[in-house]
């Protein structure tokens, strides 16, 4: 065992792992240190299954709800792609250069897209939807 653990053990209310919330409390953060371990891998299974089925969802609901096909303002390519994924919910999104915007009409989204020229989006580095 090395200086450090010797020293946290004469003084643990110096061991930043000995914290939770604020309060020095050795016992809660070991506590939940180990229940974490526990879930973590669990947890991360769970997770990455549902951020799957989300994904596949949205694609889903992306291909049901493409209105149009336009010219994209920042490419200039016939690329950008507008959903109307609901009533007030549209979106622009272009599969060329990943510039987006969106509105609660087809103009607002598109205006929004137009806004966002230069700012070097990318919708599948963070999608609205
Ligand atoms: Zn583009």
């Amino acid at each position: 065992m090395g200086d450090w653990s010797d020293y946290f053990e004469d003084f643990p209310e110096e061991n930043p792992a000995n914290w939770v919330n604020g309060q020095f409390d050795p016992g809660l953060a070991a506590r939940l240190r180990e229940q974490s371990s526990h879930n973590n891998e669990a947890q991360a299974k769970a997770n990455a299954e549902l951020n799957e089925m989300i994904a596949k969802a949205k694609q889903e609901t992306k291909a049901r709800s493409l209105l149009l096909v336009e010219d994209c303002p920042q490419c200039g390519l016939k690329e950008l792609n507008t959903y109307k994924i609901s009533e007030k919910f549209y979106l622009c999104e272009c599969q060329e250069c990943g510039i987006f915007g969106n509105g609660t009409t087809h103009e607002k989204a598109l205006e929004r897209t137009k806004e966002a020229l230069g700012e070097g989006l990318d919708w599948r580095e963070g999608s609205l939807y």
